[in-house]
């Protein structure tokens, strides 16, 4: 440790920390647009700049140094003119869509144009005027809102390794887009929407389907359900000012019943069938010379990765659709028929943490007997939007149950929210399966964290499992990249899309505080795990219903038909 001097007061730095860093750590908020913690910093927005003596010019606190003794100024007339004349100019390119946009009250340049007492239109160039791409079912990129931070590209470069888009053209003329300025549904994205979540502004944000929404509830033709995914009971409360992890799932049925949804289901549900299959199914490979190690497959940004990167490991991905699509499915098939509705009247609706999913409800692989099994998909920003416009108030709601039988879950299904959280389901039952005991101990410390990709050997009787947690595609890729090259010792792997898994998804709440708020949702969710008695799939009486009355057994002949598709290497890019 040594000193420095910042406003003329002395604090403590560490070799190695830049100037951001070390005034972060005792208060002192520094503005930027570009900087991503864990990234090397680019200085690309500048709007961070301080004064440091014996420097002629302002320098980016972001990438600079510390240095023992170095006097800082983070806020002298200059250091603040300097910031101002960023924002104004950045502005000029600007249109003046607050009014409109979908990012107005979380947009980081709006905040700063307030925060700077940006008060007039100083300067005016011709602005760029593109087109807005809405060719993808997920995301809508925006150009004129762009303000070139480069967060996007990096996202999709650095941390998930899939690099769709990037910088296209040169000064003035110089957009973000996937290569040769083509739209993004001919692209390599894989809708995961992690672009959305870096962005500062409204440039990016997802694809919505709020109207169809609202207009089937206003159908009186129509019986509208909608399902929500385990994440979304523990993120939607940010939206409302509550707490990061706040858990509203009572709460949460209750507006959804009050805004016209006729039944409302947890996914949770399909979650613990999906373990019912998925376990079923890895039992199957390995007691008969099946392919391994198996891969799961309810995330839909990883299955779009797999089919463009990797095509070689389609047969590795488990045959089970995702939890949304197999309740969409159950929705319109067991369902309707115990009701005595027609399912072609049924609206399905789901509300997922994902912008992905909508990319899978789209699919033609997701769907059964010329049903699709999905209606339309929102992400959870999208439902605080339509629960503040149907006028809820939370604080006169009490707490609801969801309507069965899709509204009875276990938390090992609740647990899909994170990442580890199949993996950890899927033992529990996987054990049960095998042995015919249940595990002593239900919490599996070996999946849980944070860390790229968890590893661990697990004895179950007499098979010794190896197994992988991943959480980001990016690192799929490297471990791809080991069991190409000829790694053998696994047989069961979970490959979440987003980084954190589910709770930190591309349609999550946005929010201008920089709290931990992934830590803060996770550690929600392994209370909720903790808190109840029903924590393990198999133990679901609904599921063990479903099975008895419709399916069967798990991986039977009807099972596969509504609950299992298969997917092929994408040669057209759509
Ligand atoms: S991106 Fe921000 S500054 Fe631009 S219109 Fe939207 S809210 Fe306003
Ligand atoms: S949605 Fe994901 S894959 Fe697509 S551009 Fe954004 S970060 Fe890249
Ligand atoms: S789209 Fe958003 S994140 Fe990407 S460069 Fe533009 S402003 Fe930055």
């Amino acid at each position: 440790m040594f000193e420095i001097t910042v406003n003329n007061r002395v604090i403590d730095a560490e070799p190695g920390d830049t100037i951001l860093t070390a005034l972060s750590r005792v208060g002192i908020k520094i503005p930027t647009l570009c900087y991503m913690k864990g990234l090397i910093p680019t200085g690309a927005c500048r709007i961070c700049v301080v004064e440091v003596e014996g420097m002629r010019g302002l320098v980016p606190s972001c990438s600079f140094p510390v240095q023992e003794n170095m006097k800082i100024q983070t806020n002298s007339p200059k250091v603040i003119r300097a910031r101002k004349t960023i924002i104004e100019l950045l502005l000029a390119d600007h249109p003046d869509d607050c009014l409109y946009c979908v990012r107005s009250g979380t947009c980081r340049l709006q905040a700063l144009a307030e925060e700077y007492g940006i008060r007039e239109r100083l300067f005016r160039h011709i602005r760029k005027e593109d087109a807005l791409d809405m060719s993808s079912p997920s995301i809508v990129r925006d150009q004129d809102k762009c303000i070139l931070c480069g967060k996007c590209i990096r996202t999709c470069e650095e941390i998930q390794k899939v690099s769709a888009i990037e910088f296209v053209g040169r000064g003035s003329k110089t957009i973000v887009a996937p290569a040769f300025k083509e739209s993004l549904n001919i692209s390599s994205c894989i809708n995961c929407g992690q672009c959305i979540t870096a962005c500062p502004t409204g440039a990016l944000r997802e694809n919505s389907s709020l109207q169809e929404v609202s207009d089937a509830i206003a159908d009186p033709e129509k019986i509208v359900v909608i399902q929500h995914a385990p994440s979304v009971s523990i993120s939607l409360a940010e939206e409302f000012g509550m707490k990061p992890g706040t858990d509203i799932n009572g709460l949460m049925t209750a507006a959804l019943r009050r805004m016209g949804f006729d039944y409302v289901f947890e996914t949770a549900f399909s979650a613990d069938l999906t373990i019912m299959e998925e376990a079923t199914e890895l039992v199957g490979r390995i007691t008969k010379n099946g392919v391994l190690p198996m891969f799961t497959s309810c995330s839909p940004g990883w299955i779009k990765f797999v089919e463009e990167f990797y095509p070689e490991f389609i047969p590795n991905l488990s045959t089970c659709k995702s939890p949304q699509s197999m309740l969409g499915a159950l929705i319109k098939s067991y369902f309707a028929e115990k009701m005595g509705i027609d399912p072609r009247k049924i609206f399905s609706v789901s509300v997922m943490p994902c912008t992905a999913k909508k990319f899978e409800a789209a699919r033609p692989e997701i769907g059964h007997d010329n049903l699709s099994d999905l209606d339309a998909v929102i992400t959870t920003r999208e439902l605080a939007r339509f629960i503040r416009m149907s006028g809820i108030d939370f604080d006169h709601l009490q707490p609801e149950e969801a309507d069965l039988p899709f509204g009875e879950r276990s938390t090992a299904g609740k647990l899909f929210a994170a990442t580890g959280g199949v993996m950890e389901a899927a033992l529990r039952t996987a054990h049960k399966l095998i042995t015919g005991k249940e595990l002593k101990s239900l919490k599996i410390e070996q999946v849980r964290g944070t860390e790229g990709i968890r590893e661990a050997k697990l004895k179950i009787g007499d098979l010794e499992l190896g197994i992988a947690v991943v959480n980001g595609v990016g690192n799929a890729r490297n471990l791809l990249e080991q069991i190409k090259a000829g790694r053998k010792d696994l047989h069961f792997v979970e490959v979440m899309t987003c980084p954190g898994g589910c709770l930190g998804g591309g349609g999550q709440p946005i929010t201008l505080e920089d709290t931990d708020r992934l830590k803060m949702r996770t550690n929600s969710l392994y209370n909720i795990d903790q808190s109840e008695n029903l924590r393990t799939s198999h133990d679901n009486v609904s599921v063990q219903n479903l099975y008895k009355e419709y399916l069967g057994v798990p991986n039977s002949e009807k099972a596969h038909h509504l609950l299992h598709t298969v997917y092929e290497k994408r040669n057209v890019l759509v």
